[in-house]
């Protein structure tokens, strides 16, 4: 599975949204899906629960499996796989297997 995380920028590879571009709002990793942002767009409609919610038909995003989507990488500009390296202090990261920079 690729190590998506909330604030990354993904591209979405599969579905009515195909190939859009938005960021990782939240991930739920045990369902193994994720909210992106812009994508998968649902109306809902909605009773007003809290009081920062509007009540009425609203439009948010439905949770994608992590599967259908891809870490786009800002230096190649494209969709790309994820590599883990481990820097010198010891803290694994994640980087583009094409450009070897850090995502
Ligand atoms: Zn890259």
């Amino acid at each position: 599975m690729q190590n998506i995380k909330k604030g990354d920028t993904v591209q979405v590879l599969k579905g009515k949204d195909r190939g859009k571009k938005g960021k990782v709002i939240n991930v739920f990793a045990a369902a193994g899906k994720a909210l992106v942002e812009g994508c998968q767009m649902a109306k809902k409609h909605r009773r007003q629960t809290r009081q920062d919610q509007k009540g009425g038909i609203i439009s948010i995003e439905m949770p994608l499996a992590v599967s259908n989507l891809m870490i786009f990488c800002k230096h190649c500009s494209k969709p790309t796989r994820v590599g883990a390296m481990v820097l010198k202090d010891g803290t694994k990261t994640r980087v583009c297997k094409a450009c070897k920079e850090v995502l």
